[in-house]
């Protein structure tokens, strides 16, 4: 940072405090006299949202053409990260002909419940895979030159009061899972910049935390770019930037400015943190400052939307194919009943300022009517705003009468799910319903097609469709995407990245939901989906990492090596064999289980996966290494991550609850020593190498006292903190008990 250092040096005072907020809302302000540029910042994370006129962040205002690639919720069912390092290729090319510096995605955050309104736009329920996938659309972006921005920066799960919410959430839970996918991203990809989040966290702001925005960003993690406040999430600019955020946004319109300027004149405000917040900017403007409208090259909106479609197919997860109804023969002969409005007026992504202007939209009764040689009647059976009409509905059981299969489209109304609200409820409107029962008694072979962003209950529809695919919000190429897969011309390849509930009071945070008076208290800890489902040993509709495809697939040969067992490392090897008759992709999913520990941890853990696409009859060795992170905990007593010695089960298999191969390996792991407190036990004083030694000898003197120095007789004693102890008058003959700080300094030092 030395050359931004010196242009930092030769600006005034108000010159930086102009410059850690915004010009306006997308804009970062310029300084022309020093050469300092304005930046440009836009939403993402699906498309770029480049407004034309007027200026909002809710994507009230009309923006300029570009693609609608799949939302998270689809991409992050890809399982594959090198997809989203295309589309985020894609997006970078988009973003530089738009002269955008920034894209403003990907959105990495948790799906605790799946009523979070903007659930479609976070990729996963478990932090592994979601890290993973963003690291891939991150650094597809970055490599053609555009800032990602990963947000929201943290523990922004819920809709529901979000600027101002606390999440009242215990350290474990935060390191183990809430933030893990942004410590991936950071390590592996190196995104120019975070955006915090509105919500406080534990009582304070995410925009003013410096425990969040310095000590772990930027300490433990090695973020080197800046952090920007998600829109209007600042409430004292100061705290602020003393905390960590470098850049507010949008902008204030001075006020902030001035705020800044009168605290470094006040001497509130060390002018050096300015100083480095303004250099982080410089830093990151000059990795990621693009040629201007103009200079760059036309993105080829053709090949972005056959890559959109391609991509929609491969996120696409087959839940059910009783039969094997699906794929469809294009040739045969036979009437296709497609029902449903979905099938016509699509709904491929989700409210909120991810909104965009798509450069086109495809359909799928288009698409399947251009792909199919068979006879293809349409009745869109329902209203979209959810108003009953009987008329459709006949209609709709008329063409379903005789047809030789039906294509039922079922989804949320874009009205149900949206940034800024929460969903109520996780059913179907009660319109599709009753549309898909009057259906079901005249015709039963159906397939039905989904489009939510996040999942639906499918109670009534599994009971009677013989297939279930699950389109997600699948971008503007969904239409096509789906006459792909309905006919053998893609094969699906989704798997679930969020469980899906038998129902609503199933689900992990549903006591907690959506907090009240200002609150919001993470009860369920560690178990939010798989985690909770496998912990309460409740069944599920469809378990996370489920989904079918076209072909079978056979694991074996499993084999696990730990080159050392002093390290906690793995390589994990097993054998995929495609059994069927079409080509498919599966996901080799690998979890770990810690089946005896000092603490409470998950049944069993996702900690690595690989897609792999087989040929019928094909086999695939499939290697996938687990690191120190794999096997350990966070532990709020050693203040870091522990491995513990002891046995470990591995676990491969097709979702997480089929898990066919399992393998037993030990780790000869030391524990680092416990430091002890002012309250530890007996037991621990003696399990900790400096406690023991102190323990005999303070008591070494003391007649009577063996009950001390040997709690094995006395398994009762062993369990009462030594301060107790001391303090009921057990302490060397003929003194004063020992103060308890005196001996917790030595233990520990
Ligand atoms: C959203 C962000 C978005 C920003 C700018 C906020 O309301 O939470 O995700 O990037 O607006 O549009």
């Amino acid at each position: 940072m030395t050359d931004e250092r010196s242009v930092v040096e030769r600006l005034t005072l108000e010159e930086k405090a102009s410059l850690v907020s915004g010009a306006g809302f997308w804009a970062t302000a310029e300084v022309a006299r020093a050469g300092v540029p304005a930046t440009v910042l836009t939403d993402g994370p699906h498309g770029v949202r480049m407004q034309r006129a007027g200026s909002d962040h809710l994507g009230l205002a009309d923006s300029m053409p570009a693609t609608s690639f799949p939302t998270a919720a689809a991409l992050g069912s890809s399982w594959d990260e090198g997809l989203l390092r295309e589309v985020g290729e894609a997006l970078a090319v988009e973003a530089r002909a738009l002269g955008v510096d920034v894209l403003l995605g990907p959105g990495v955050n948790m799906k605790r419940s799946p009523l979070c309104g903007r659930n479609f736009e976070y990729f996963a329920e478990d932090p592994l895979l979601a890290g993973v996938m963003a690291a891939g659309w991150v650094a597809g972006l970055q490599s053609r030159g555009v800032g990602a921005s990963v947000k929201h920066f943290a523990a922004n799960n819920q809709e529901t009061d979000r600027m101002r919410v606390s999440a009242e959430v215990d350290e474990r839970t935060l390191r183990e899972i809430y933030l893990p996918a942004f410590e991936h991203v950071v390590r592996e990809a190196r995104p120019a910049t975070i955006m915090c989040s509105y919500n406080r966290i534990n009582g304070v702001y995410a925009s003013q935390n410096p425990w969040l925005l310095t000590t772990l960003l930027r300490e433990e993690w090695g973020f080197d770019g800046y952090v920007v406040s998600d829109w209007g999430a600042v409430h004292d600019p100061v705290a602020a930037l003393r905390s960590g955020l470098d850049l507010e946004m949008p902008g204030t319109g001075g006020r902030s400015a001035a705020t800044i300027v009168e605290a470094v004149r006040a001497g509130e405000l060390s002018e050096d943190i300015l100083d480095t917040a303004v250099a982080r900017l410089l830093d990151t403007h000059d990795r990621v400052r693009l040629p201007r409208e103009g200079e760059a090259p036309a993105p080829d909106f053709d090949a972005h939307h056959a890559l959109a479609r391609r991509v929609a197919a491969e996120c696409a997860v087959l839940l059910k194919n009783d039969g094997a109804l699906l794929p469809l023969d294009p040739d045969a002969g036979g009437r296709i009943a497609v029902l449903g409005e979905f099938a016509r007026t699509p709904r491929y992504q989700g409210a909120g300022s991810s909104q965009i202007n798509p450069t086109r939209v495809d359909d799928a009764l288009t698409a399947i009517r251009a792909v199919t040689s068979r006879e293809v009647t349409f009745a869109p059976g329902f209203r979209l705003d959810g108003t009953a009409d009987e008329a459709l509905l006949a209609q709709a059981v008329e063409a379903a009468r005789g047809a030789a299969v039906v294509l039922v489209f079922l989804g949320e109304p874009s009205e149900a799910e949206s940034e800024g609200f929460d969903r109520d409820d996780l059913d179907l409107p009660a319109v599709q319903l009753r549309m898909i029962e009057a259906v079901f008694e005249v015709n039963p072979s159906i397939a039905v097609v989904l489009s939510n962003g996040g999942v639906v209950l499918t109670g009534p529809l599994t009971a009677r469709a013989a297939a279930l695919l699950e389109m997600w919000l699948p971008g503007q190429a969904g239409g096509s995407a789906t006459a792909d897969l309905l006919f053998g011309h893609a094969a699906p390849a989704g798997r679930l990245a969020e469980t899906v509930p038998h129902r609503l009071s199933d689900t992990p945070a549903h006591v907690n939901w959506p907090g009240s008076a200002g609150q919001v208290l993470y009860g369920e800890r560690l178990y939010i989906g798989y985690r909770w489902y496998d912990r309460t040993e409740g069944d599920v509709a469809f378990p996370f990492g489920f989904g079918l495809s076209y072909t079978t697939f056979a694991y074996s040969e499993l084999s696990v090596h730990v080159p050392d067992p002093t390290r906690p490392e793995a390589r994990v090897e097993v054998t995929v064999t495609n059994t069927g008759a079409r080509e498919g992709a599966e996901v080799v999913q690998v979890y770990v289980s810690d089946p005896v520990s000092d603490v409470d941890r998950p049944v069993r853990e996702l900690r690595g996966f690989r897609k792999v696409r087989l040929t019928p009859g094909e086999s695939a060795r499939v290697a996938i290494e687990l690191d120190a992170r794999a096997f350990s905990y966070w532990s709020a007593r050693h203040g870091q991550w522990v491995a513990e010695p002891g046995e470990y089960g591995v676990h491969v298999g097709p979702s997480s609850r089929d898990l066919p191969l399992e393998q037993r390996i030990h780790l000869d792991l030391a524990m680092p020593p416990t430091p002890l407190t002012a309250d530890s036990t007996l037991a621990e004083w003696l399990a900790h190498t400096r406690g023991q030694e102190i323990i005999q000898e303070i008591f070494a003197t003391s007649a009577g006292s063996s009950f001390i120095t040997d709690p094995a007789s006395q398994p009762l004693v062993a369990q009462i903190p030594l301060a107790t102890l001391l303090s009921m008058g057990a302490s060397p003959t003929g003194q004063l008990p020992p103060s308890i700080d005196d001996l917790v300094r030595k233990a520990n030092s």
